[in-house]
């Protein structure tokens, strides 16, 4: 199900956060620390105007993937789509999704130890996926590779869009988007759909044109 936000309550509460009852995780408006730098006037409403004209045509979920400190967060709270819902469902991890009209985008928030995997069988169909690398961290490229091949081995995502971003290409001793392929063994996929962005979530470089390519394959899908 996906819940319509009026532009009335966009504005009241842009890019606002609540937690639903009985969640015990802290709403993210009141965990300043994993916020991303303070926004320059009126740029988060580039990208969620940018995002939505993408999207806006169907029903379409995306989950974002990866290891933490990757830059998941930050991505999101560049995309300010709107009002942000922590849910924990019973099973034992939570999800963040923000939600607008008929776009629904999940960012993993399960705990360390815990497999993103585990989280698929849930998913809609036809859900995008993006994966986002910490591009300077070579020591654990191995892992991420890991924890992505086992996510797509999972049955339903047998056919799944997927956009990876190699992020945080501003610091000097990222890998860049090529190695970053090479290194999550991006190529042994032939069967998927997939492609490669570099990034940098911090200034927003780059989330334009990957989810540029992320809306096309998804709005063609039936
Ligand atoms: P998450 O655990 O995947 O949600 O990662 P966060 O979004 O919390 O980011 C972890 C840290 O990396 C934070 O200090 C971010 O400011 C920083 N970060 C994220 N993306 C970039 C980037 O593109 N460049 C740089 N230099 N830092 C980034
Ligand atoms: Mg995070």
């Amino acid at each position: 199900t996906f819940k319509l936000l009026s532009e009335e309550q966009e504005r009241a509460s842009p890019g606002g956060s609540k937690t639903v009852p009985g969640s015990e995780q802290q709403p993210l408006s009141t965990l300043p620390s994993v916020l991303p730098p303070v926004h320059k006037h009126g740029e988060h409403n580039i990208f969620a105007n940018v995002f939505k004209g993408l999207f806006d045509r169907k029903e379409m979920c995306i989950l974002m993937v990866g290891l933490d400190a990757a830059g998941k967060t930050t991505v999101q709270y560049k995309l300010k789509l709107g009002e942000m819902v922590t849910t924990i469902p019973t099973i034992g991890f939570n999800v963040e999704t923000m939600e607008y009209k008929n776009i629904s985008f999940t960012v993993w928030g399960g705990a360390a130890g815990q497999d993103p995997a585990s989280v698929v069988p849930l998913l809609p169909e036809h859900t995008g996926l993006i994966f986002v690398v910490d591009s300077t961290d070579r020591g654990r490229m191995i892992e991420a590779c890991e924890e992505f091949m086992r996510m797509l081995a999972e049955d339903e995502l047998w056919d799944t869009v997927l956009l990876g971003f190699a992020n945080k290409q501003d610091l000097s001793n990222a890998v860049n988007a090529a190695g970053t392929t090479d290194k999550l063994g991006l190529h042994s996929l032939c069967h998927m759909n997939w492609y490669i962005q570099a990034t940098c979530a911090t200034s927003g470089d780059g989330l334009y044109q990957g989810l540029g390519w992320l809306s096309s394959p998804l709005r063609n899908q039936k």
